[in-house]
């Protein structure tokens, strides 16, 4: 019996369940229930809230002057955007592969977006951002380090400084993730992280943001809902900073609440192992898919610390009707793989052509024909290293059966 007419493999676990929260986290939810101390600033006498004591962490373990919690990565780049001055109408440079609460920030600074291609290996095409740049004559680029491919920051960090471009960084998916020895969030203005249930750290929703300009900051507190209880926080710069802005900003209200911040604070702590586990499972199906004809992965360069929560590899030599085939079949066995090549956008995923809010039809050849091919999934921690092998045991099934025909 060959290995093509062998026993269809099925999968049955969910490319959706997240492991539980840590207990700890559990019992600090707890406490603050019973307490009714929910809200960041409803403090006893001398007390400091559970979203301050995760803001002082988190700029620790990122090497950060100051961070903010927030209700949503969105909302974190949204406010970013604002604090470091961007004005209605401003160009915003923005890799065209990214997700859609990214534009969306961007939108709601009342802002354009300038989509930038991207290359085979999923990250941001450097000679086009130069020739956006030019273009357009944008002076921020928002970076998104999506599905956690990064992208050479030593170039990136070149190109701003030659262009006078104000970088911030998307790094939703990249909690944990380094170039280098740097986290990213570390190399722009600004950096923004997401605690929404499929990303590193769970809370549901929550938002992160890190900078070390007291004047970004001190914006970004004010935006963020603080009222005038801002000394409330341990993560700020003097009190006099915020008499420059504290009657001329809005109040947002996007504030994080303790909840949240009690269920990240253990999950940071544990943050590093969780890394490895995760790269243990990419590593091991990245082994079992090499040689597979048709099947092609990104290169990872020596400096990109990634961490491998979600994987992406891209069909070649094959056409649309076998990706879809490829799909189908995988989908069937219970293998759920994301298509940012699908014509109409579906749940999570959806892709440029379908942010039709942003003027100015752009033309993107590069990212439609990576897109076209390319398959995405979620790896959860759920998943033991076997879980990983039937998976990969089933793409490579598949793989025989749809392109042998
Ligand atoms: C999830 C995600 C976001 C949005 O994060 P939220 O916390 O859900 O707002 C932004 N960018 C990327 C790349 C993401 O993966």
């Amino acid at each position: 019996m060959t290995l093509q007419s062998a026993e269809k493999i099925r999968f049955l676990k969910e490319f959706t369940r997240q492991e539980p929260i840590p207990e700890a986290g559990i019992k600090r939810a707890l406490e603050l229930m019973q307490s009714g101390r929910l809200h960041r600033y409803n403090t006893a006498a001398g007390e400091v809230s559970e979203v301050a004591l995760l803001e002082k962490e988190y700029a620790e373990y990122v090497g950060a002057q100051y961070c903010l919690g927030l209700s949503s990565c969105g909302s974190s780049i949204y406010v970013a955007l604002k604090s470091v001055g961007v004005l209605p109408g401003d160009k915003i440079l923005c890799n065209a592969f990214t997700l859609a609460p990214v534009p969306g920030a961007i939108e709601n600074a009342g802002a354009v977006p300038v989509f930038v291609e991207i290359t085979d290996d999923y990250l941001t095409d450097l000679e086009d951002l130069g020739n956006k740049a030019a273009q357009s004559d944008a002076k921020y680029f928002l970076l998104s380090h999506m599905r956690g491919h990064i992208v050479n920051m030593d170039r990136v960090m070149e190109i701003c400084r030659d262009l006078g471009i104000t970088l911030i960084e998307d790094c939703a998916h990249t909690v944990g993730c380094r170039w280098g020895k740097t986290f990213t969030g570390r190399f722009g203005k600004v950096g923004c992280y997401s605690s929404q249930t499929y990303k590193h750290m769970n809370s549901g929703e929550g938002g992160l943001l890190v900078t070390d300009d007291d004047d970004v900051i001190a914006k970004a507190i004010l935006y963020s809902g603080s009222y005038m209880l801002y000394e409330r926080h341990i993560s700020r710069p003097p009190m006099e900073v915020f008499d420059r802005y504290k009657k001329i900003i809005p109040n947002f209200s996007l504030r994080m609440s303790n909840l949240a911040a009690a269920l990240i604070r253990p999950q940071l702590a544990d943050l590093e192992r969780q890394c490895r586990r995760w790269n243990e499972r990419y590593n091991l199906l990245e082994a079992e898919l090499t040689g597979v004809p048709h099947i092609r992965f990104p290169k990872r360069q020596a400096k990109e610390g990634y961490v491998g929560s979600s994987f992406q590899f891209t069909l070649i030599d094959t056409n649309i009707t076998s990706v879809e085939n490829f799909l189908k079949t995988c989908a069937e066995r219970g293998v759920e793989i994301k298509w940012f090549g699908a014509k109409e956008p579906i749940a999570f995923t959806s892709s440029w052509k379908s942010w039709q809010y942003v003027k100015d039809a752009q033309q993107l050849p590069n990212t439609k024909k990576i897109l076209d091919f390319m398959c995405d999934f979620r790896v959860p921690l759920t998943f033991s290293i076997d879980d990983c092998k039937t998976v990969a045991a089933v793409i490579r099934q598949v793989a025989g059966k749809i392109f042998s025909k």
